[in-house]
């Protein structure tokens, strides 16, 4: 059934009366438990300590009246598992009463924890089929909302022997780490009113939409979610005419009823436009605390592909649904908040003298650094591997971009010499206005930039959880700034064991640094030499996971065990495979059932014209008939032959043993044969009449959306 645009902006309310509506949030909290119980729930929360039963029952049963009065029969522990979509259990409310009567209860038990049976969701290795319980526990951090009549709880979930099977769990633990040093350097600086530091994330969302009707109608985008053959159409974004260009129609109508289902769950939607792709847009949202925003992007992205379908649309969030157009990433703004709303990456007027900034610098100078390897796995998919260093993304070697102005500063405190700042600058932009001109451009080639009071990571893919990239860098944090505490509080004077620590960490780590052009040949050159990792795929990226270095890291601050991170390297490496196996079979299946049976009846055609022709006259030329039929016979034998080396290369990858082994063995035989049929399936196609051909074009399907 085709969206009502008039219909729906009939029913509309005003935003605010709009915003949070399905959430049940501090407001509805407060207003419907006894101040006493809200008070406790605040502490416990704060203070990441369990709730007591009284506690835990009463704002269970005030979650219920919420839901109920909303039209809620179900509630459901929310979660993250490590499948890329999030999952959930629905129980109803009912409680019978009598055998005629039932009535709606939900306890503080139910709401607190609940089992799950986690056999079936990805635990590389760490669950023993005897024990396929699961448990799905309560996170009061992020709030509860409605979807589809059901009360949603937002938890983590673990395996009957505790460890995290989800996304979420290692957010959570790491932002404590965080916080807990990121204190004592505050506490250095003479800082005694501020009491938790939290990190804040702004998720924006790249995505294409297409015509739902031609997605149907293409396998490889329904098995896969990107198409696995296709021509180039004459157009695609050469001429640049679609970035931040005039919204279309049916564009714009989804995207406005994008909003209102986001608002109504309480994200801070707030940015949309074009992208440089045809058919490809963004939404922003307003950053918020990381753990809220990684939920907040999971549902952003299930939103999404809901609000399409009623449109009549497909949204995809793969990293590359069409090959030679861009594709799509996520960017994840990253920055450190004091719970007194002061942004700990806001460098002030005076950037040289804010001494506490600068410590603050060194410490994500140092912690990329050093953990160029685990940045560059939590980002790691068979999606991404197609976007990083194809010159539309970031390469796949981790650097900083600082600017000029603080990489100055940074250089004057190495070399002893005092800084001097350059005089203000003015821009003349038009006979009303002028602007202070920016000390700093921004650099988009870079994958990790400093964009004025927080760091922008833009190597993440589109269809990624935003959890793993914000766990990472929060844990390598928390282990730089730990040491820098530690280092800073026992000296025996601050300032110059300051400044002395600054300077040895930007002469060690400073190598990371990078102002200059990232989509270039040169830089990778460059950061050869500078000794940086360049690490293509997730098969070369996945094995540092399980690094001596990784494992101390994440085992130190309590955010994964050993045994925890041997499961995720598993996961990563099992979900590539699985992807890179089924894209295969995919493209053997449309080769054989399709491709080929259509490259078929068009030669047929072609050679029955010619014999038609030859009985009117064997005089008449039928020179470009048989030389397309020869062409399409050589072309569709060679298709031939790629595929079954294609589905022989599949069948031997049972036999190969070793998840690393298994990952090597997908990226350069599987994913190199797939390539070459892709050139000559490619190829064949621009030599077929359209009307033969089965699948709607690249030309139909990046311009099908008026
Ligand atoms: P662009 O990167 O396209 O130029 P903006 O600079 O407007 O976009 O910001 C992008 C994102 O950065 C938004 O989601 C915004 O809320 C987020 N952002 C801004 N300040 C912070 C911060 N202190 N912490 C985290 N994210 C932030
Ligand atoms: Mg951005």
């Amino acid at each position: 059934m085709m969206y009502d645009a008039q219909e729906e902006q009939s029913t509309q309310r005003p935003v605010p009366e709009l915003f949070g509506s399905l959430v049940f949030n501090d407001d509805a909290m407060r207003s419907r438990v006894p101040k006493e119980i809200y008070q406790a729930f605040c502490k416990a929360k704060e203070e990441g300590l369990p709730l007591d039963e009284t506690v835990a029952g009463s704002i269970a049963n005030a979650m219920k009246g919420w839901a109920v009065e909303h039209g809620a029969t179900h509630y459901t522990h929310w979660f993250q598992p490590m499948t890329g979509v999030t999952a959930g259990k629905h129980d109803s409310f009912i409680t019978p009463v009598d055998e005629n009567k039932v009535i709606m209860e939900f306890s503080g038990k139910e709401l607190i924890k609940g089992e799950s049976d986690a056999s079936s969701f990805p635990s590389g290795g760490l669950r023993a089929t005897f024990e396929a319980r699961g448990y799905t526990s309560w996170d009061p951090t992020s709030p509860a909302f409605l979807k589809d009549g059901s009360l949603c709880i937002p938890t983590s979930f673990c395996s009957f022997g505790g460890e995290a099977l989800d996304r979420k769990t290692p957010l959570l633990r790491s932002i404590n780490a965080l916080n807990r040093h990121a204190l004592r350097i505050l506490r250095l600086f003479g800082d005694t009113e501020t009491t938790r530091v939290i990190p804040t994330v702004g998720a924006e969302q790249e995505y294409f939409l297409i015509d739902r009707k031609m997605y149907e109608q293409r396998k490889d985008l329904m098995y896969t979610g990107r198409t696995l053959l296709g021509a180039k159409p004459p157009k695609g974004q050469e001429l640049e005419d679609h970035y931040f260009g005039v919204i279309k129609p049916r564009v714009s109508a989804y995207m406005k009823d994008l909003d209102q289902e986001l608002w109504k769950l309480g994200i801070l939607s707030k940015t949309k436009h074009n992208e440089a792709a045809p058919g490809q847009h963004e939404l922003a949202p307003l950053f918020t605390t990381s753990n809220i925003a990684t939920d907040h992007n999971q549902l952003t992205m299930e939103v999404m592909k809901q609000v399409a379908s009623r449109h009549g649309l497909a949204c995809l969030l793969h990293e590359k649904p069409f090959a030679g157009v861009n594709g799509s990433g996520k960017h994840n703004n990253w920055s450190l908040s004091t719970d007194k709303g002061r942004n700990l990456l806001d460098p002030g007027d005076f950037p040289q003298e804010n001494q506490q900034f600068l410590l603050f610098l060194c410490a994500i100078i140092r912690a990329v650094d050093e953990y160029q390897d685990l940045l560059r796995i939590s980002v790691a998919c068979a999606g991404n591997d197609h976007r990083l260093g194809a010159g539309e993304a970031p390469p796949a070697i981790i650097s900083i971009f600082l600017g000029e102005e603080l990489t100055n500063i940074f250089h004057c405190l190495v070399e002893d010499h005092i800084y001097e700042a350059p005089d203000t600058t003015y821009m003349e932009t038009s006979m009303h206005s002028r602007f202070v001109k920016d000390t700093t451009d921004r650099n988009r080639t870079s994958p990790f930039a400093f964009t004025g009071n927080k760091f922008e990571f833009r190597m993440l893919g589109s269809s990624l959880s935003v959890s793993s990239p914000n766990f990472i860098l929060n844990t390598a944090m928390a282990e730089v700034l730990d040491g820098f505490a530690t280092e800073l509080e026992n000296a025996p004077e601050f300032a110059p064991a300051l400044r002395r620590l600054m300077q040895e960490t930007i002469r060690k780590h400073g190598r990371i640094i990078f102002n200059g052009n990232n989509y270039s040949k040169e830089w990778v050159e460059e950061a050869k030499k500078r000794g940086l990792l360049n690490l293509p795929s997730t098969a070369d990226a996945a094995p540092y996971y399980i690094h001596e270095k990784n494992l101390r890291l994440m085992e130190k601050h309590g955010v994964l065990s050993r045994i925890e991170m041997a499961s995720r390297y598993e996961v990563t490496l099992e979900n590539y495979t699985k992807q890179l196996h089924i894209e295969g079979l995919t493209m053997v299946d449309m080769i054989h059932k399709d491709i080929l049976p259509a490259v078929c009846s068009y030669m047929k055609d072609l050679s029955q014209t010619a014999c038609s022709k030859k009985q009117i006259s064997p005089q008449i030329s039928c020179q470009w008939e048989e030389t397309l039929l020869s062409r399409l016979s050589r072309l569709s034998d060679s298709l031939a032959v790629r595929v079954g080396t294609l589905e022989n290369a599949l069948e031997k990858s049972g036999m190969v043993e070793g998840a690393q082994q298994r990952g090597r063995y997908y990226r350069d035989v599987v994913f190199n044969e797939m390539e070459a049929t892709r050139a000559v399936a490619d190829e064949i196609e621009s030599l077929v009449g359209e009307r033969y051909w089965p699948y709607p074009t690249y030309g139909k399907l990046l311009f099908s959306v008026k």
